[in-house]
């Protein structure tokens, strides 16, 4: 409470500590708590990663997330079940629609290594998901501002909050190393 004795200036004085100590405990506490938070599963979306460089496919992973629980999780299967639709980002929204038994995710959060694509972007409009968070940019079919940018687009009926470049160096690492390795088995069958 900000005492109103002495009137309009010490009323506006309280007002202007109080917003001191509002921006301070932001700086001090909430904002490296959402740091650590976001930190926290994208952690879980590299593992999901990890576990499709295990099984040869681009790594790739991603995790939905709903009030701090997984909800939804998966890895790139693109090449194992023969379809472009098998990306990381589909298969952790579809196991969160199978959650809730409801197509709306409005107070969810997807994770990605990688920034969806035109699909995985549309799908997350589609589903009125919250935010995306996302590793690295994607050059060739980055949806959330790289190439396009579905989760803004103005004329589409639902806006997605995006946060970009989370872990960005350990994703980047593991997708070079899985490119290394792609080259290399190409090397090897020429
Ligand atoms: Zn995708």
């Amino acid at each position: 409470m900000i005492a109103v004795r002495g009137g309009r200036a010490a009323y506006h004085q309280g007002c202007e500590r109080e917003k001191t100590i509002v921006a301070l405990s932001y700086c001090l506490y909430i904002v490296p708590m959402d740091l650590e938070r976001r930190q926290h599963f994208m952690r879980l979306a590299l593992d999901e990663a990890r576990q499709a460089f295990e099984e040869a496919e681009t790594p790739v992973g991603a995790v939905v997330v709903f009030e701090d629980k997984v909800i939804g999780r998966g890895h790139n299967q693109t090449e194992r079940l023969h379809d472009a639709t098998a990306h990381a980002e589909m298969i952790a929204l579809s196991a969160a629609f199978n959650y809730f038994g409801d197509w709306r995710l409005q107070d969810c959060t997807l994770f990605s290594t990688l920034e969806p694509c035109p699909m995985c972007a549309g799908a997350a409009v589609l589903s009125r998901i919250k935010t995306i968070v996302y590793g690295v940019t994607d050059p060739k079919f980055g949806a959330c501002g790289s190439i396009l940018d579905i989760p803004s687009e103005k004329r589409l009926n639902h806006h997605v909050e995006v946060i970009g470049g989370v872990m960005e160096a350990e994703v980047s690492e593991l997708m070079k190393l899985f490119f290394q390795q792609v080259r290399k088995n190409k090397a090897r069958i020429n």
